[in-house]
Parts: structure tokens; sequence; C-alpha cells
């Protein structure tokens, strides 16, 4: 089975993703952490990417659609995939389509995360993670339950997204209105769209979504 998670930044599409991995053994497909793999790595997609994420904007559809690519190609086709922060844009929702017909997949649902945006800032600004394992947690939230060490690896070293600052966050919230949310009514013409309750806590989000896979 193959989804998408859709919605702004800060909505729980990367914490919900790393639910489904560990409850049904999907496979999360982030063009974001991808991204951030390459700017770490100094490769060649990675210098073009580094200032284009910093200022919140988005980067260019070819490259994410490769990325995706790239990673589709190397999955098993047993396991299901989660598109998480792809597609972005109208031409990457065609980019996915075409992508995932030569690979034999199709898209079972796509899901969209609602949230306030006033909330966003709150929630984005005060998100970190675990520098060893990527756990993610948040300040009030969802902080550890030893503070200072995470849950997962028991690691003592946390880190801070160098985009999830407010000004950024506006440009990034700015870019999903506008090129973002405008491809969803080509989802919902095709009858697989679903909407759950992204403020609602995680488990309860988690519960909304896995109601949505068994439908
Ligand atoms: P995310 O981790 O999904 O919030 O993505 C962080 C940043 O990476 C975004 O603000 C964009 O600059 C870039 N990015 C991630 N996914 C995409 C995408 N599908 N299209 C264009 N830019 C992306």
């Amino acid at each position: 089975m193959n989804i998408i998670l859709l919605g702004p930044p800060g909505a729980g599409k990367g914490t919900q993703s790393a639910g489904l991995v560990e409850r049904h053994g999907m496979r999360q497909l982030s063009t974001g952490d991808m991204l951030r793999a390459a700017v770490k790595a100094g490769t060649p997609v990675g210098l073009k990417a580094k200032e284009v994420m910093e200022r919140g904007e988005l980067v260019s559809d070819e490259i994410v659609s490769d990325l995706i690519d790239a990673e589709l190609a190397a999955m098993g086709p047993e396991t299901g995939a989660i598109f998480d922060g792809y597609p972005r844009t109208a031409p990457q929702a065609d980019a996915l389509d075409a992508i995932l017909a030569r690979n034999g997949r199709s898209l079972a649902h796509v899901i969209e995360l609602e949230v306030d945006e006033d909330a966003l800032v709150e929630r984005i600004t005060g998100r970190f993670s675990c520098a060893k394992c990527g756990a993610l947690y948040h300040d009030t939230a969802n902080p550890p339950s030893n503070p200072g060490v995470c849950d997962s690896c028991g690691s003592t070293e946390f880190k801070r997204r160098p985009d999830d600052n407010e000004e950024t966050v506006r440009m990034r919230m700015q870019e999903y209105r506008a090129k973002t949310a405008p491809i969803l009514p080509g989802y919902e013409a095709r009858g697989i769209v679903s909407r759950v309750d992204g403020m609602a806590a995680i488990d309860a989000v988690a519960d909304a979504i896995d109601a949505i896979l068994r439908s």
C-alpha cells in the first residue's frame, strides 16, 4: 500500500510516518530527510538545496522527483511507501503518478493532516530530535521521559533543524498554501483523500490513520 501524508510544516507528518513504519513495516520516503542528508554529505544536490531550504522555499521539482524515483526503484515491491513531504507541487504530483506507474504501484490514500496554523509555529519551534537515532521530540508536547536522554537509544545529544525558526516557518507555510494545497483537488477527484485532525494527540492521530488504512 502506498500513501501520501499531506499537511503544512509541523502537522505531524514525520511523527506519524515513524509510527507507520513501526506498526506496519512501511517505508518512509521523506524528501526533507533525503535533502538534509545530501546537505550534510555535501553532495551536488545538497549544495544546490542548502540555501533554498534555509530560506524555507521549495527546491526544484526535478531534484526531489529524482530522489523519490531512485529510492522507490530500490525498494522491494512488497514494501508499502509513505510519501512524507512529497509531492509538494502540481508537477511533483504528476511526476509521482509516472514514477508509481513505472514501478507497478498505485496510490491507496492521500491523508491530509488538518491543523490550526497558529499553533504550528509553536509546534515547530519547539521540536528537536535525537542526534544519534533521529527520534522526534518537542519541548513541551513530547519531551524525553528522562530529561536530556533519548527514550529510544539513550543518547544525550539532540539537534534542531536550522529551518525551524519562526521566519522560515512562515515562508514554508506560505509555500504550502500557494503550491501544495492546490494539488489536493486532483486527488479528491480520484476519491482517495481522507482528512484527520492533526491537532489531536499523537496516538489518536495514529488510530485515525490506521482506520483509514483498514477502510
Ligand atoms: P520538510 O522536512 O519536509 O519540512 O522539508 C524541509 C525543506 O526541504 C523544505 O522547506 C524545502 O525547502 C525542502 N523540500 C522537502 N521536500 C520538498 C519537496 N517535495 N519539494 C520541494 N522542496 C522540498
